[in-house]
């Protein structure tokens, strides 16, 4: 027999991203989590807790900051405050880079209300010369109990590592690519500092890693190799993605070959907005590439056709994005007072050629008529045909049975 469809089981460890008394499970049996970033000025408090609870109400369940000077680091215990004070239940992650280990000394409100630091191996250094950044913030991070992701990133990788690497490389018989020796140079940073950090005593639990690239194959060979080295929860994204339909793609592309393959335990996809686009859009996508997987259910399903030659008016498209509207408009309400309701599959269709099958295979599905079809809309419920809508009112009529069955 054909296996039944699915991605695969997950191998990682189950860390803890905690602020207060709550806390978000990562890696391990926790279902894979989106994460998003902010792009306000961390310095303007107001500004970025806007944002954040923005991206929280869309779905993201970790929102990282950049906390990149001492202004943006004052204001991080006031955003968690403002967060708080508005129910906004989500824990941040400060991004740091080249004076993580100072900010985070310098400000210790801001050290204890984050709930994660990202630190970035190439950007700071690792103790091999003496210099004490990376060590500094990861003893913060064990004495606070704070997760660290070891976030590395192939547009600033640790240069003297790459050095000793392809060093390594002129001296085998058969010397790799140069692509892989970068893909080593990428793993190899990661590992290496997580032991590091281990050695320093933070939990391996709470330590993720991320090797992040640009290109989707490269994305792909990279956390496929990583994956097998290590049991740490690991962080994906393909970085620098690009804008709207080019970054939208190559996210759901990369994302999806390493989801399936039981690779990765948060997501964020990396989208550059444009002009006017919001910064919840990248949400949304990652909330409905790992739906669209069946990893994730977090809003009902609609099935709607493409429409053809068959169906020659806008009718059917207006009413499967009327009720598609409808149900993600529902959801915050709906998703307290009706556990279970984000599995619902609704199926709307353009005419007789698949729209009845279709229809049945949905929870309520609904075959308006096609061109030359009898003016009638078959509605099936649970698989079984259960009544006809006529006439022009049947877009308000069908919301009332979906809203019907919800409530039943
Ligand atoms: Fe065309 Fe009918 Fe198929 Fe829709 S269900 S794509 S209208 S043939």
């Amino acid at each position: 027999a054909i296996p039944l469809a699915g991605a695969l089981p997950r191998r990682s460890r189950q860390g803890l991203v905690a602020w207060g008394d709550k806390r978000v499970t990562v890696g391990g049996s926790a279902p894979v989590r989106v994460q998003s970033m902010t792009n306000t000025d961390t310095a303007d408090a107001v500004g970025t807790a806007i944002q954040i609870k923005e991206l929280a109400l869309a779905g993201s369940e970790l929102v990282r900051i950049t906390v990149n000077n001492d202004d943006a680091a004052k204001a991080v215990p006031y955003i968690r405050e403002q967060l708080d004070r508005m129910g906004v239940s989500v824990p941040l992650i400060g991004d740091f880079h080249y004076n993580g280990h100072k900010l985070l000394t310098d400000h210790p409100a801001c050290a204890e209300a984050l709930s994660k630091y990202r630190i970035n191996p190439g950007n700071v250094g690792r103790g091999d010369k003496g210099d004490r950044q990376f060590g500094q913030m990861v003893e913060i991070a064990a004495r606070l109990d704070k997760a660290v992701r070891i976030g590395v990133n192939w547009g600033s990788l640790d240069q003297d590592l790459l050095a000793r690497l392809m060093d390594q490389n002129a001296q085998r018989k058969q010397p790799w690519d140069a692509r892989q020796v970068m893909y080593e140079a990428l793993i190899t940073s990661a590992l290496e500092s997580a032991a590091k950090a281990e050695s320093i005593g933070l939990n391996g639990n709470n330590i993720f890693l991320s090797c992040k690239v640009s290109g989707v194959q490269d994305l792909i060979a990279v956390y496929q190799a990583l994956a097998k080295r290590c049991d740490y929860a690991l962080h994906l994204g393909l970085t620098e993605a690009g804008m709207g339909t080019k970054g939208t793609v190559a996210s759901a592309a990369a994302l999806a070959v390493l989801l399936q393959q039981g690779i990765g335990d948060t997501i964020r996809v990396s989208l550059t907005p444009q002009p006017g686009e919001a910064r919840t859009q990248e949400v949304l996508i990652a909330s409905e590439l790992l739906q669209s997987l069946g990893l994730r259910v977090f809003v009902p399903s609609v099935t709607a056709c493409p429409g053809c030659g068959r169906t020659t008016s806008t009718t059917f498209q207006e009413l499967a994005k009327q009720i598609d509207d409808y149900l993600r408009a529902s959801m915050p309400v709906w998703r307290a007072r009706y556990p279970g309701v984000e599995g619902l599959k609704v199926a709307v269709m353009g005419c007789i050629v698949n729209g009845p099958g279709e229809s049945k295979h949905a929870d309520i599905g609904i075959s308006l008529p096609g061109t030359g079809e009898a003016p009638a809309a078959p509605v099936f419920i649970d698989g079984e045909k259960a009544l006809t809508l006529r006439g022009a009112g049947i877009a308000t009529e069908f919301q009332q049975i979906v809203d019907n069955y919800i409530e039943k």
